[in-house]
């Protein structure tokens, strides 16, 4: 038997899609490249914006004519949009066998064994859930919460992940060991917010722990301890990010110094518009905390623009927010409106063309900071997880410990290495494996040798 999953938006479906994957070997699965060569077609969705639901209702398009052709062929909808109205009608319009929402992937065996299957529940089970780890890999998730308990104006997410479940600690640290021991050299731990890991209902500042559950900040520590020289962690919300979290990142070594801290706006009118639950100043608080606990960390962010109501005064807040806590790299959205959110219920979207005249704005003030962020390099010596050769002739390519995208002249192993950076762009450190350079006149911006803290390099 043989299978074909693809899969649609966010590392946590990755995650989802390895669990689903290991469930169908366990049965005798192997798996094809193409839906041509399937007996079992399974997408995995994405429903956060408007583009990723087209993409999956192309997709089903094609996968229909292809059951005409070979009627034995079982496809299933999972994931987010199998959660919403929108993706039923989705799923019944295009004929499809099984349909899983996030919280029932552990109901795959059954489904396939009963031909025609569907479950929107949010299964207990799946709390105490491990998959074995991926094999090969040098990089691997790690899902220690799911769901979300915020309520921002413009996002599907509640609907489609439920309420927040933290899974326990025990199992957490169990799964890192057995990354750790398949040869996995970079985790990433991952929730839709992290930071409130193991607390108890509710959202805000002064929520308790659940008894038996450790902090976010201790749950780093321990997997820090685990020996998988590079922890990452994703999402965090600024509203739970603690002085104890930035202080357990400064003082595990394992932990990379790379803070993604999305923001959404930088003007208090749209943050409370998109129910936030944070003002600017108190976002800038937090930054501030950063920078100064972990000076050599790199920050990124998400940015929507357009949200309904934005204002030219709004946006003009949000490119100064962006000029004063100088990005490192940011993803940066177009407001998509999703059916069910309150704020489609109760907000007017806006003209097309001034959200798209706004966002590349955006993108070239991100171009123009990313590039002189990324010049701050030039001349240091970093550390790079390389994993495969380049398309640009004569590099291998890999990422930094602060997430940058590193482009190495070297014929290097996959692996983590130690290199200098030569060159930058705005989306790239051109790296060598001598301090010299990849090509001296080449390099641009402040050179600075010898002030590269390497003390976190494990
Ligand atoms: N939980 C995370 C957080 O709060 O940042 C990430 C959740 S969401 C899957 C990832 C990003 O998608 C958000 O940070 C936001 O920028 C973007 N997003 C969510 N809903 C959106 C919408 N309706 N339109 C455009 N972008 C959206
Ligand atoms: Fe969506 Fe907000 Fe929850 Fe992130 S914190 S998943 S943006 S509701």
């Amino acid at each position: 038997m043989r299978a074909h999953i693809v899969t649609f938006g966010c590392q946590m479906n990755e995650y989802d899609t390895h669990a689903i994957q290991s469930e169908l070997a366990g049965i005798g699965y192997s798996f094809v490249e193409s839906y041509r060569q399937a007996d079992l077609v399974l997408v995995n969705t994405c429903a956060v914006r408007g583009k990723p639901v087209e993409k999956v209702q192309t997709l089903l398009g094609e996968l229909r004519k292809e059951k005409y052709r070979r009627r034995h062929l079982t496809i299933g909808l999972m994931g987010c949009l199998a959660q919403l109205p929108e993706g039923q009608r989705m799923g019944r319009r295009f004929g499809v066998d099984i349909m899983l929402g996030p919280g029932a992937i552990t109901q795959i065996v059954p489904a396939i064994e009963s031909g025609k299957f569907q479950s929107f529940e949010f299964k207990r089970e799946l709390q105490f859930y491990s998959p074995p780890p991926p094999t090969g890999e040098l990089s691997a998730h790690l899902t220690i919460m799911r769901g979300c308990n915020h309520r921002c104006t413009y996002c599907i997410v509640p609907a489609t992940r439920g309420p927040e479940v933290s899974r326990p600690a025990e199992d957490i640290i169990n799964e890192a060991r057995a990354l750790k021991e398949a040869g996995v050299v970079e985790v990433s731990l991952l929730g839709q917010n992290v930071n409130s890991y193991g607390m108890v209902a509710g959202t805000g500042l002064r929520r308790a722990l659940i008894p038996g559950y450790p902090s976010f900040a201790e749950l780093l520590r321990m997997v820090g301890r685990v020996g998988i020289p590079r922890v990452r962690f994703i999402t965090s919300h600024p509203i739970n990010f603690d002085d104890e979290i930035i202080e357990a990142i400064a003082r595990t070594p394992a932990v990379c110094r790379f803070i993604h801290l999305p923001v959404q706006s930088g003007s208090n009118r749209a943050l409370k518009r998109m129910a936030r639950e944070y003002t600017r100043e108190f976002y800038l608080d937090r930054v501030h905390k950063v920078r100064e606990l972990l000076p050599d960390a790199t920050i990124s962010t998400d940015f929507i623009v357009g949200f309904p109501g934005e204002t030219e005064e709004d946006f003009d807040e949000t490119l100064s927010l962006y000029r004063q806590v100088r990005y490192d790299m940011a993803y940066m959205f177009i407001y998509s409106e999703r059916e069910g959110t309150p704020a489609a219920l109760h907000f007017d979207d806006m003209e097309r063309s001034v959200k798209v005249e706004r966002l590349s704005r955006l993108i070239e003030l991100s171009k123009d900071i990313s590039l002189e962020q990324n010049h701050n390099w030039v001349g240091r010596e970093v550390e790079v997880l390389v994993k495969s050769s380049a398309a640009e002739e004569g590099f291998v390519q890999g990422h930094t410990r602060g997430n940058h995208v590193a482009l190495v002249k070297a014929d290097l192993s996959p692996g983590i290495h130690r290199v200098y950076v030569a060159q930058a762009t705005p989306n790239r450190l051109y790296c060598t494996t001598e301090p010299t350079g990849l090509n001296s006149e080449l390099i641009q911006g402040p050179v600075i040798p010898g002030t590269y803290d390497l003390s976190f390099a494990v």
